[in-house]
């Protein structure tokens, strides 16, 4: 599933590609991918448009369109936005042979929406599973519609004091904590498991019982481990596909996701174990990844308390 690395990877080799381009004819072929919004009415609106720009902001790719318009799509489970070449050689990346006359490349079958650009290429939303979604909305309005998205985890904002707040007095195990979107955004199963490896926390600790020394261990864990996914050009476990076409590498460097019984891959004898956190494989090592204990409440009346009870 495309986490933050994967789709800023697609954001930055798409947009110097399409930057400046007009958009000819945006065809949806499948009415999951605009629902509510009919394929042909978001079409409409789109045809026609330059492309001003390509970013992201957590999980989210947003085209952004003259007339103060952006086109925000989410690549959810399967989905891949690929460009095309016109004189490319007709290869199915997934099978990786040249095909038979008339055949479909993989990438045709699951097609869900073809942006025609102004000079012939052609940028794809390919997507199995169905679940990729687009809608078109007003710049004006972005900041309304991500304000339940939480902070940028590359941004000069994510500081420790600041990991440490939206922290603050939450039960749920770290795993967890680092997937709701709500609190930091763009993060996933492969570099929670990644960050959480490199900060040495374990997985089920609670995170409201973090100390400001964890804040930081874990504000580093997760910089570091979304760095490396950048850097490798993205993870490519099942479908994940570069704004080329291309798998990415980060795969072959995951220190623990995936790496059930194979040794810790740092300082210490551990052998990495799988456990399964809100449903999700969560990988480990038991031995350098601790695990914190509750806090445990300040009582009333105790002799050393360092604040009084008011009443
Ligand atoms: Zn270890």
């Amino acid at each position: 599933m495309p986490e933050l690395p994967e789709v800023e990877t697609v954001a930055r080799q798409l947009e110097p590609e399409l930057e400046g381009h007009a958009i000819e004819k945006l065809e949806v072929r499948d009415k999951r991918w605009s629902r509510p919004v009919r394929p042909a009415t978001l079409g409409k609106k789109v045809d026609g448009r330059t492309i001003l720009g390509l970013g992201r902001r957590g999980k989210y790719l947003l085209l952004s369109l003259d007339g103060d318009q952006t086109l925000v799509m989410h690549l959810r489970m399967t989905g891949n936005l690929v460009l095309v070449e016109p004189e490319g050689e007709i290869i199915d990346p997934s099978e990786g042979r040249i095909l038979y006359q008339g055949e479909r490349t993989t990438e045709e079958k699951h097609l869900r929406a073809r942006f025609v650009l102004d000079d012939g290429r052609e940028v794809w939303f390919t997507d199995p599973r169905r679940f990729g979604e687009a809608f078109l909305i007003d710049d004006a309005k972005l900041p309304e519609r991500f304000s339940r998205l939480g902070v940028e985890p590359l941004s000069p904002e994510f500081t420790a004091e600041k990991l440490g707040e939206i922290a603050a007095g939450k039960k749920a195990p770290l795993k967890s904590f680092l997937l709701d979107q709500s609190g930091i955004a763009g993060v996933g199963n492969i570099y929670a498991d990644e960050a959480l490896f490199r900060a040495h926390l374990h997985p089920l600790s609670p995170a409201g019982s973090m100390k400001p020394e964890h804040w930081e261990a874990l504000r580093d864990g997760v910089v570091a481990a979304l760095e490396a996914g950048i850097d490798a050009g993205g993870s490519s476990i099942d479908d994940y596909r570069d704004g080329r076409g291309e798998k990415g590498r980060m795969q072959e460097r995951f220190l623990v996701h995936t790496r059930e019984g194979q040794p810790c891959p740092g300082d210490c004898d551990g052998i990495v174990e799988r456990i399964v956190v809100s449903g999700r494989s969560t990988y480990f090592c038991p031995t350098c990844q601790v695990k914190l204990r509750k806090r445990p409440k300040r009582r009333k009346g105790r002799k050393h308390a360092s604040v009084p009870d008011r009443d």
